[in-house]
């Protein structure tokens, strides 16, 4: 007999199954917040020769209107309105040269490419953030909490961070692909 109780327990075990599915729509659970100094200590190395850092100050606000006409819909939507470019349309998923993220908006250096991983998400994944570029807030634009991130120094959305990398940090930084701009070293 299909009682009451086994049907609130097989809804939420469908409804939990389909939430472990979808990579994005994860509960954030909180995790002792273990980093792999090695991994976050030799970002550094990973810049071109040449190049001129950006430092996160002086901090600055984006001017709205004049980005309209600079960038497309997409990533004015991603940036500025904290929307999702679809799975697997970036072409940085397949980016694996030594090099930095940057992000898009302001140049800030927000992964090394020893952070990236392949989370088989759609999206491009890291490890570890370079630290002080990146910003959390809490995002209850959907029903459950998320953890949003963006960059520390034009506060441009990236992504959304959940609690089921790989260890030793146990974080995925699920970032748009639309939101960086990837610098190799070699360049
Ligand atoms: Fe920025």
């Amino acid at each position: 007999m299909f009682t009451r109780r086994k049907y609130l327990i097989s809804s939420i075990s469908t409804l939990l199954t389909a939430m472990s599915s979808t990579p994005c729509l994860i509960w954030a659970v909180d995790l002792p917040a273990r980093r792999s100094s090695t991994i976050i200590e030799n970002w550094k190395r990973y810049l071109p020769t040449k190049f001129d850092q950006i430092e996160v100050e002086p901090r600055f606000t984006p001017d709205k209107l004049r980005l309209e006409e600079m960038l497309s819909a997409l990533e004015y939507d991603v940036l500025l309105n904290q929307g999702t470019e679809m799975p697997f349309s970036s072409s940085l998923n397949h980016e694996y040269r030594p090099g930095v993220f940057l992000c898009k908006l302001c140049g800030l250096p927000l992964f090394s490419s020893n952070m990236k991983y392949n989370s088989g998400t759609g999206w491009p994944s890291f490890t570890e953030t370079i630290p002080g570029h990146i910003s959390t807030k809490q995002d209850f634009s959907l029903v459950w909490p998320r953890t949003e991130y963006h960059c520390a120094k034009c506060g441009s959305h990236q992504g959304h961070v959940f609690n089921d990398g790989p260890m030793p940090a146990g974080k995925r930084w699920c970032n748009n692909g639309v939101a960086l701009k990837f610098l190799p070293k070699a360049s």
